[in-house]
């Protein structure tokens, strides 16, 4: 069980479930859903509402079926329901065999709009969709009957199973329920539920020519499945009245309630299932599970913890109010779970060679280094350490500018957990002017990094030892797009896709020790951020990690250090 991992804060669904629960309303149950379209992978949106429907089941010993709503045959697909049971496991939520699938109440749907057709609430319209449109009115203007409105019900059945058997083409009639055309929601304006479409459906084949649209699939499921409370989107608010129609004037194994919160945005990003598949089917990333993408499987490829995500939706809380929420709360809930873990490691992303001319060309020493500083309990390594060594290129500056404490012609730093040095020199590429090379002494007395009389260094640099370190390819992630909000509006999205999004290093360097690392490890890499091996590309013969988070807050602050 999740729910106790963290102390809750109540929501106001926890509130109506109590009361519920004192009324006896629910008889004592809690059961939940979620449910998504196998239409895409799934996102951290998504994740809110997982965490929110498992987690409450869990809180309340009740149930959350997994089910899959899958009335649209041409977006849905097999590939999508299998990613989807992966995403919610690795959430860490179980369904204990509850996977459900709207399609397998096809037949009892059709029942369902045969007892509408039979009570006078339902009828087959051959108006066609521009015309029902036109018919249905606005915000201000009330809607218009159908001239098929008032067809008989022997007609509207005999029309009904015809549709069924596939006798006209899409689009020739649908079957409307037929509620209010004056109604001030719009929903209730007779509202479409189900329609012809001759389309092989990925569970039930080509059994179905017409297929039962959100509103009444929706509501019926959850009453099929003894669902207590539906918890869903606010873009539903408006869709509840219907959802409690259908349930009022059909004879419903439950009664269940829907309720709505606010859907997750997120800055950087855009969390539309239909925005996504075009960056994926366009190219503008590698798939569904590049780790810029929001989706859950890019994120884990990232190296994002579950962890980290289950804390993220507890701590922005389910509310009724449409907000954003800043990158760096989900950073910060990772970065906390991955401080307390992930063991220090060094890794040089963008190399310099330093020559320690004063020690002996054959030693080799191994230096004692901690894998976690404030964890004793993570144990220790032996870092190899001999005469040539690699700095971070940014560690070194010929002219320092003010408030530089790393390495600079005549100054000493220190290398952690090896030796004081001291640069002497800089040879720099004839051509170019590059450094390319700095030759530096060390002091013996200082081993282990400490100071052998007292006097201090301020710059500590992370390195790696020449003979010993492993090669790796290293992603660096920044923000998928350069504006926060890059959906507002109607204008083109895509314009503010950010071109330095990920930049690949193929020359980094690491402790050897990395040689072992299996996909998916994580660790620190001294000062530069924590790091994954990535889940797909990674083999021991060619290392590849992805930066997963920079160690303090924001990218430009630590691009501009
Ligand atoms: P999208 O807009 O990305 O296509 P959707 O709502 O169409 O998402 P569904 O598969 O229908 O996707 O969603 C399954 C469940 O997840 C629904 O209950 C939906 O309300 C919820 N959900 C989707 N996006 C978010 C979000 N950004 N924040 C919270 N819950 C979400
Ligand atoms: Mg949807």
């Amino acid at each position: 069980m999740i729910a106790s991992e963290t102390t809750t804060p109540t929501n106001f669904i926890r509130k109506i479930i109590d009361e519920d629960l004192a009324q006896h309303k629910t008889k004592g149950r809690v059961h939940t859903r979620f449910p998504p379209e196998p239409n895409g992978y799934l996102h951290i949106g998504h994740a809110k509402s997982i965490c929110l429907n498992f987690g409450l089941a869990s809180e309340y010993g009740g149930k959350c079926n997994l089910r899959f709503d899958d009335t649209n045959p041409d977006k849905e697909e097999k590939e999508y329901v299998e990613a989807i049971k992966q995403d919610v496991s690795w959430l860490g939520y179980d369904w204990q065999g509850r996977e459900c699938y709207s399609s397998d109440y096809f037949e009892q749907l059709y029942d369902y709009a045969a007892d509408l057709i039979k009570q006078g609430k339902a009828y087959v319209d051959s108006m066609s969709a521009d015309e029902i449109r036109e018919y249905r009115g606005s915000l201000t203007q009330s809607g218009q009957d159908s001239p098929y409105r008032d067809r008989s019900v022997d007609e509207n059945m005999d029309l009904f199973e015809r549709m069924r058997k596939g006798e006209f083409k899409d689009g020739e009639h649908v079957l409307r329920a037929r509620i209010d055309m004056a109604s001030a929601n719009i929903s209730l304006r007779d509202p479409v539920i189900y329609r012809i479409k001759k389309a092989s459906h990925h569970r039930t084949g080509d059994e179905w020519n017409i297929y039962p649209l959100y509103d009444f699939t929706h509501c019926l499921s959850d009453a099929i499945e003894h669902i207590t409370h539906s918890i869903c989107t606010l873009e539903f608010e408006d869709n509840r009245a219907l959802y409690d129609w259908v349930i009022d004037n059909l004879d419903t194994p439950s009664t269940p309630h829907q309720y709505e919160f606010a859907r997750l945005n997120l800055d950087y990003t855009v969390l539309s299932k239909r925005k996504l598949i075009e960056l994926v089917t366009e190219g503008h990333v590698s798939g569904w599970d590049d780790p810029r993408m929001p989706t859950l499987s890019a994120i884990r490829r990232r190296g994002y913890t579950a962890k980290a995500i289950r804390d993220f939706c507890e701590r922005i809380g389910v509310t009724k109010n449409d907000t954003r929420i800043d990158m760096s709360v989900l950073e910060n809930s990772l970065r906390e779970d991955l401080d307390k873990q992930t063991p220090r490691v060094m890794a040089v992303l963008r190399p310099l060679r330093v020559v320690i001319d004063n020690y002996p060309d054959d030693m080799e020493e191994q230096l004692e280094a901690a894998n976690h500083p404030n964890d004793p309990n993570m144990g220790n390594r032996k870092l190899d350490f001999a005469k040539v060594i690699y700095i971070e290129r940014d560690d070194f500056m010929e002219e320092p500018v003010k408030k530089f404490f790393r390495l600079s012609p005549g100054k000493e730093v220190r290398l952690r957990y090896a030796y004081f040095i001291t640069c002497n020199e800089v040879i720099k590429d004839a051509d170019s002017g590059d450094v390319i090379e700095l030759h530096c002494s060390y002091d013996p007395d200082s081993r282990g990094g400490n100071s052998p009389d007292g006097r201090k260094v301020k710059g500590t640099l992370h390195w790696v030892s020449e003979r010993h370190a492993i090669k790796a390819e290293v992603r660096l992630y920044d923000r998928l797009f350069s504006k926060a909000n890059p959906d507002k509006g109607d204008g083109d999205w895509k314009q503010f896709l950010n071109p330095e999004s990920v930049e690949i290093l193929t020359d980094c360097l690491l402790e050897p020790g990395l040689r072992h690392a299996k996909a998916e490890d994580r660790f620190q890499f001294e000062r530069l951020g924590y790091f994954c091996a990535d889940k797909k590309d990674w083999s021991s013969d060619k290392p590849v990690f992805n930066r997963t988070v920079t160690l303090r807050d924001s990218w430009k602050k630590i691009k501009a250090s």
